[in-house]
């Protein structure tokens, strides 16, 4: 059913244009005054580039064309000051009154907390002092994949059904932003595009049966004087019996079973579970218990080797929510007090103690 990267770009491009029109355009009519457009004769390698072609449709008598040269020279004279490399002002990362200022303000979201039971070295590198890592084409590949249904679902919002091709264009675009090389793009794209449509079919039919709100952000919930949690809910649909909510979390790749998910099989480490119980913690605090969570789903967007889609659907005990608030709070207590700052293991495979052993100790 897909061809090469340019066959499928092909398929696509007919109605791409009227995206990226509108795009244009919402850019444009953003300014309160004037809007600058610049645009490189070059590009990084040294390829000479075209503008683009709807520059071509703005109405003359709108447009002033202006010469660069004057801002390339200003550029050229401030370069140094512009690219200066900041004073070092950061304090020693053993500081610990700085790391518990940092863990305050940020908080705790399901993933550093998944993160903190996997190592807490991984979460003091990735999630605490936030060190920069490179993605990896599985995570580029996910993040398109909730792009592409954040898009499709803000649409519907709107009053706009689109159909199986939108979300794959919306795919393809996000996919395209990432760093992402040509030989994964391609296999990614494939992966994806395909993976949507099976998708929407599956499951298009009752989306909009009821109301939803997606990428929902809840931040700042105490669970005492200190500790905070936050999240981000993919989608969360108002249940027929409101304010009752079910949340809904999107995942990639292969489907796990519902034992899986709950950790209840040797390998598997109860992480999506864990999300569920936590965001309805998280909406339990939400505007003094606004709304009540009475389920959380897993909805796996790629199919299983038999080309079925998987979905499983949780009620959440209150036993769950008050055993994982004091998991939360001993978790807290620990990273506050840096209890794991001695905590080694012999994964040879792990680079955070690597990293750790090049910290003065
Ligand atoms: S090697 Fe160090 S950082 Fe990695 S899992 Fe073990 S303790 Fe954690």
């Amino acid at each position: 059913m897909y061809g090469t990267l340019e066959e499928t770009e092909d398929r696509f491009s007919e109605t791409s244009d009227d995206d990226e029109r509108n795009l244009f355009y919402v850019a444009l009519t953003r300014a309160k005054r004037e809007a600058v457009i610049t645009l490189a004769e070059r590009g990084a390698d040294g390829r000479e580039q075209l503008p683009s072609q709807f520059l071509g449709e703005l109405r003359p008598e709108l447009t002033v064309r202006e010469d660069a040269e004057i801002y390339e020279k200003s550029f050229e004279a401030q370069k140094g000051i512009a690219f200066a490399a900041p004073e070092a002002t950061v304090p020693l990362l053993e500081d610990k009154e700085f790391l518990n200022r940092l863990f305050l303000d940020h908080g705790l979201s399901v993933s550093a907390l998944n993160n903190y039971l996997s190592c807490p070295w991984k979460y003091f590198f990735t999630n605490l002092i936030r060190i920069p890592e490179a993605a990896n084409k599985y995570a580029m590949f996910g993040s398109a994949i909730h792009d592409a249904l954040k898009n499709y679902f803000m649409r519907f919002l709107e009053g706009e059904k689109k159909d199986a091709a939108y979300l794959v264009r919306r795919f393809r675009e996000s996919l395209y932003r990432q760093p992402i090389d040509e030989k994964d793009f391609e296999e990614m794209f494939l992966k994806g595009a395909k993976a949507l449509e099976g998708y929407y079919a599956a499951h298009a039919e009752a989306w909009g049966i009821n109301k939803f709100s997606v990428e929902w952000g809840i931040d700042g919930i105490f669970l005492n004087d200190r500790i905070k949690i936050n999240g981000r809910l993919d989608k969360v649909e108002l249940l027929d019996d409101a304010p009752h909510v079910k949340v809904i979390d999107y995942k990639t790749g292969k489907p796990k079973s519902r034992n899986e998910i709950e950790g209840k099989t040797k390998a598997s480490d109860g992480n999506y579970k864990r999300q569920l119980v936590f965001y309805h913690l998280l909406l339990n605090k939400f505007e003094g218990g606004k709304y009540k969570m009475t389920s959380g789903e897993i909805s796996f967007v790629e199919p299983d080797e038999r080309g079925k889609y998987h979905s499983e659907v949780f009620e959440i005990t209150p036993e769950e929510i008050s055993a994982l608030q004091d998991q939360v709070l001993a978790v807290s207590d620990e990273i506050l007090n840096l209890s794991f700052w001695d905590k080694r293991c012999d994964d040879p495979k792990c680079e955070y103690c690597d990293l750790r052993q090049k910290m003065r100790s």
